[in-house]
């Protein structure tokens, strides 16, 4: 059969292999399926074409435009992941791994799209963070801004995960306002390949922004600048040596690394057979061990339980693990498909050779496969147990990337802490228990050691996400070994690729530049009631300054019996003046809000179509019987949010007759356009 070509997109362009391809096995079988890479690619050409085509053209539309695009990115590959599903199995992959990879890594570009447009501004620039007062008077402010860096980020992507490895990282880098070359492993490049096609295919993307090495980098790294971001996934021999690249090291070069990680599962000392917890912990450990056969870079490499539960956990593990139906993974019988590659076979079984210099195997079994996958890159599930994990090393820092785990017991929380630290650096640990102080007690001793800690018991089992599942809300890297990186987390994952400025300036500047009105910027009369205009009409800094009213002591008592608040302050004179916030009795705050309504509201229907919320509510300055009240309402931030409207956050000022501050919030409303 002729061998699949696996194409680059480089400068525009479809590249076919050529001079230098590396042939591709299937990994069921060991047969020869595939060719990728071309030791001509234009590695210059195609960082030209990211910089100054792609990377213009995305960072000439905002965030919520990017947002828009990336939704419909994931949308024309949900279109067709059937296809992407065919193409999968030939990684080993079976269909439930294949729900992790592509709609993994789907569920996560929809994410990131609605995160851009919640979270983001409807414009270029970001503001990280609230404004920062640097002067006495106000005139003199910061404000922490991000802009997207002008260079391309390099994606290197790991084997095991062909869609979601580039998803994850392409969504919050085309967030960002970046261009992307995405270099998948050559093992399962044909599934990113496919993926890449179905995007470009979709015509959703400006050129330039999204490029594929299918195969080697050339010296593509030695051409990187302070503009642009490495974010790698793999090896930590590989991460350590593309990181200590002589450019990467001079040019600052941004280098993101994910990489091999020792991850613990820890059995609470609560958690005892029969518990739901001891259940759940051997559900999720055989779980982890198995899917994707292991190689996943979050999978449990080690099983910390209680010292006089290991030989439970070890019984009741192996009786599940047996269980495990092995084979092609086309079958749906099928549990656990191939390792990716005959290669990846040896490694994994060589490295299983170094725990079992430590740890004694105690589980694994006879996949019972004959024929063609006879030749598959088979491996069953092997369970071991170190007796003496303390005086271990290899099981602490061997990462056999397939069905792998070793068991170790121990003694008291602080020692499972430090066990699970052993890994020098893990992606995730996860706690199996029911009670919190041994939670909070290990937060506090490994969170340090990890990036995220998973906890789960008998409350959270039904909808909890799984120890392996990062998910592109939360946080995934981890310190030291792990490669001391961070990606994903929502819109930190985005900050990533985007430079953090402190500005410094007027209220005036500030203003402009954020495209949302700080305190001390011009204030302007619109031309009519605000109320009255449409989104789009009302400009950033209009404002309304309205009548005054005062406040009586019948409005007091009036809104005290309706409202049924008669909370002493505003009915009881002297036990108001006892209190040390209050002159006397002084007017409900909510009395205040209502009555500044009032005052700003214009009765008939118009664009506003509804007040959506109020934050940021703070009450300066109390007021008393016969004070008056008025208020400023200045437009300070449009986001758009539906094809009919957008929301527009006001800056609400209180004063009493003496320019005194009384309250201060932020009122929402949803604007027609
Ligand atoms: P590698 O570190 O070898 O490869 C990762 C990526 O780096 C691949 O895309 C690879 O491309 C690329 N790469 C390798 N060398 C270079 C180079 N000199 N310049 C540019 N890119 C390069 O990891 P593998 O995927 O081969 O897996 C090996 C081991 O890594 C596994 O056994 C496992 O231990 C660990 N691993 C850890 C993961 C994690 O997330 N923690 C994920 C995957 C693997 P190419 O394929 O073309 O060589």
């Amino acid at each position: 059969m002729a061998l699949q070509q696996i194409s680059s997109f480089a400068a525009g362009q479809w590249v076919a292999p050529g001079a230098g391809a590396r042939t591709i096995a299937s990994a069921i079988t060991g047969a020869p399926i595939a060719s990728a890479g071309n030791d001509a690619l234009d590695v210059l050409a195609m960082l030209d074409h990211a910089r100054n085509t792609g990377g213009p053209a995305l960072r000439k539309l905002g965030f919520h435009d990017r947002a828009r695009m990336i939704k419909a990115l994931g949308q024309a590959l949900t279109a067709r992941k059937a296809e992407l599903y065919a193409a999968s199995f030939d990684t080993g992959a079976t269909q439930s791994d294949h729900l992790i990879d592509i709609d993994g890594g789907i569920g996560t570009m929809f994410v990131f799209a609605s995160k851009g447009r919640r979270e983001m501004p409807d414009g270029q620039i970001y503001l990280d963070g609230e404004v920062e007062q640097l002067s006495r008077n106000g005139t003199f402010l910061g404000q922490h801004v991000c802009t997207p860096l002008q260079g391309v980020a390099v994606h290197i992507n790991a084997f095991n995960f062909p869609v979601w490895g580039m998803l994850e990282k392409l969504a919050p880098t085309l967030l960002a306002g970046v261009p992307s070359i995405v270099k998948p492993a050559t093992n399962s490049c044909y599934v990113t390949e496919l993926a890449v096609r179905i995007m470009l295919e979709a015509d959703i993307l400006p050129a330039g922004a999204l490029q594929l090495v299918s195969g080697g980098l050339g010296d593509m790294l030695d051409h990187l600048d302070c503009q642009d971001v490495v974010s790698f996934t793999g090896s930590a021999d590989t991460a350590l040596k593309l990181r200590s690249n002589p450019v990467i090291l001079q040019n600052a070069v941004r280098f993101v690394a994910e990489q091999d990680s020792l991850n613990a599962s820890i059995l609470g000392p609560d958690a005892e057979p029969g518990t739901p917890e001891f259940d759940l912990f051997i559900k999720e450990v055989a779980r982890e061990m198995t899917t994707k056969a292991g190689q996943k870079c979050t999978a449990i490499r080690r099983i910390i339980a209680p010292q006089p539960r290991v030989e439970a956990v070890i019984e009741a593990l192996s009786a599940r693990l047996s269980k495990t139906v092995i084979g092609d993974p086309r079958d749906e019988a099928t549990r656990m498909g191939a390792l990716v590659s005959g290669g990846q076979k040896a490694d994994v079984l060589a490295k299983a050779a170094i725990i079992g210099q430590e740890a004694e195997q105690v589980f694994t079994m006879d996949p019972g496969l004959s024929g063609d996958l006879a030749n598959g890159a088979f491996v069953p599930p092997m369970l071991f147990h170190c007796a003496d994990p303390d005086h271990a090393q290899r099981v602490h820092d061997t990462e056999a990337f397939g069905p792998v785990s070793t068991v170790m017991g121990y003694r008291d929380m602080d020692h499972a802490v430090a066990l699970a630290n052993r890994g020098g650096g893990s992606l995730v640990t996860s706690l199996i228990t029911h009670d919190a102080d041994v939670a909070r007690d290990v937060v506090m001793g490994a969170g340090a050691f990890h990036g995220r800690i998973y906890i789960n018991n008998r409350d959270s089992m039904k909808e909890s996400t799984g120890h392996g599942s990062p998910l592109p809300h939360m946080v995934h890297g981890g310190p030291g070994r792990a490669g001391g990186g961070e990606e994903m987390g929502g819109v930190r994952g985005v900050k990533h690729y985007m430079q953090r400025t402190a500005v410094q300036g007027s209220p005036e500047m500030l203003a402009r530049i954020g495209g949302k009105w700080v305190p001390g910027a011009t204030e302007v009369a619109g031309p009519a009631h605000p109320f009255t205009r449409r989104y789009d009409e009302l400009s950033i800094g209009e404002t309304l300054n309205t009548a005054s009213r005062t406040v009586t002591m019948d409005d007091i008592e009036h809104f005290a019996h309706f409202t049924g608040d008669t909370f002493y302050a505003h009915m009881d004179d002297a036990a108001a003046k006892r209190n040390p916030f209050f002159p006397g009795r002084v007017a409900h705050g909510y009395l205040l809000l209502s009555f500044a309504a009032g005052l700003f509201v214009e009765p008939n229907e118009g664009p506003v179509l509804a007040n959506t919320g109020l934050d940021g509510l703070r009450f300066m300055k109390p007021v008393s019987a016969g004070d008056s009240i008025k208020v400023r309402l200045t437009v300070k931030k449009k986001t758009r949010r539906t094809d009919e409207y957008g929301e527009v956050r006001w800056h609400v000022t209180l004063t009493n007759q003496d320019d005194e501050m009384v309250a201060e919030y932020e009122l929402l409303t949803m604007n027609a356009y």
